[in-house]
């Protein structure tokens, strides 16, 4: 007799939240204030305003069941229509405004990033910006490799950086029931290597830790990614939108993934490398490269936060879990100068309290409905 599926039988605890219903709860960004001169713009927490997440697209080739599974995201899924995405003009006038406010890293996302035309576009038009000290932004790309073979050179080209691929299983049975799309995990890893060839480094690869589901492929994904340069990470399953069922006992920590590495590769901490990174991160002590550990469900880095998301319709989100977004699209479209929306943005930044990592489990959190992650990007 065949072992019960774990990722099947967590679909059935799947909420039917039609994931399109919540998208909606936007509210408008927050009077104007009157700008900080000089110094880092903080919130309530004193965190300064460093990364943008820009999420360019809504749709993805894939189906993971931890981020959009099907049973939510199938064929009678209403997707945003073209006319409520962001154009890349608007993408970069935001970027513009955000990087005279401090941010320095713009990351796209989706959402599948790569799936929107032209993308090379929107990076040129990024790159030809300035942060406040007169650098270039940093620009980077998480996506889920499986067009990067595709893409790579043009993005380079165009002024991408550095690219983060999620790769979950390199057994192709596995990764084909994580990934619930019938791209093969060859097309992912040729994806890896295109990206090596044309230098959009440093490359690290996320794989998500489901307890259960993937977590044989711990060993086998570190033992293929050292000696190559990449990083690999292990995040935390999290609780991100009302569609991936999740549980607490399908977290794996960090702690414990660790632990079966060291067991066979001995590591040595690096410790977290800037504030706000997520990610803590360890060497080999053979010389074997980095290996990294998001622990956002055992270990919150909430104090270091410094990201702010602009979701595909122009929402913006404080926060992976915030309950509703702040509608920038209404004030771009109405024709606001660049001075107003600076100061409605600044504002928003100033009230921002969130650290839902922090209260998981605490009464009343957990209940709380959760914008979806493939609206707004990891
Ligand atoms: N499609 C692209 C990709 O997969 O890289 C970009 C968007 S995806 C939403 C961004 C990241 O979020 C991926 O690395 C993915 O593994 C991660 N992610 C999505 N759902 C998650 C969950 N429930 N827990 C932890 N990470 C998650
Ligand atoms: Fe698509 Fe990325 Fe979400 Fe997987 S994690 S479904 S690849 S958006
Ligand atoms: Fe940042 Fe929210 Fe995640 Fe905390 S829970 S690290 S505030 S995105």
């Amino acid at each position: 007799m065949s072992s019960p599926d774990p990722l099947a039988a967590s679909r059935r605890l799947i909420r039917l939240t039609p994931a399109s219903d919540f998208r909606n709860a936007a509210r408008p960004l927050p009077e104007p204030v009157s700008l900080p001169i000089g110094g880092a713009l903080l919130d309530t927490r004193s965190r300064p305003l460093r990364d943008l997440r820009i999420s360019v697209t809504d749709r993805c080739n894939f189906r993971c069941g931890y981020c959009m599974p099907r049973e939510a995201f199938g064929k009678d899924h209403a997707f945003l229509p073209q006319t409520a995405l962001l154009s890349f003009e608007e993408i970069a006038r935001v970027a513009r405004l955000m990087l005279s406010l401090g941010v320095t890293t713009l990351r796209l996302t989706g959402g599948e990033p790569l799936l929107r035309k032209d993308l090379e576009r929107l990076v040129a038009l990024l790159a030809s910006l300035r942060t406040r000290d007169g650098s270039a932004p940093d620009i980077a790309l998480t996506t889920n490799g499986s067009l990067l073979r595709r893409k790579a050179r043009a993005l380079r080209d165009a002024g991408l950086n550095r690219v983060t691929v999620s790769l979950d299983a390199l057994s192709p049975e596995r990764f084909a029931r994580m990934s619930d799309s019938p791209i093969a995990v060859a097309d992912v890893l040729d994806g890896i290597a295109a990206a090596q060839e044309v230098g959009l480094g440093p490359i690290k690869v996320n794989m998500v830790v489901q307890k259960g589901v993937n977590d044989t492929e711990i060993e086998p994904m570190a033992a293929h990614f050292r000696n190559t340069g990449i990083e690999l990470r292990f995040i935390e399953f999290m609780d991100v939108g009302n569609t991936n069922a999740w549980q607490r006992d399908q977290v794996l920590p960090s702690g414990v993934v660790r632990e079966r590495l060291a067991a066979r590769w001995p590591l040595q901490t690096i410790g977290v490398p800037r504030p706000g990174a997520t990610a803590e991160r360890c060497s080999y002590a053979d010389g074997a490269g980095q290996v990294g550990f998001i622990s956002s469900v055992t270990a919150p880095f909430c104090g270091d936060c410094t990201r702010l998301r602009l979701s595909t319709d122009g929402r913006l989100y404080t926060c992976l879990f915030a309950s509703h977004g702040h509608d920038l699209r209404a004030l771009l479209r109405a024709g606001e100068d660049d001075d107003t929306i600076r100061s409605r943005l600044a504002a928003l930044w100033q009230q921002r309290a969130d650290r839902y990592s922090e209260l998981r489990g605490r009464v009343g959190m957990d209940e709380r409905e959760r914008i979806e992650m493939s609206f707004i990007g990891g």
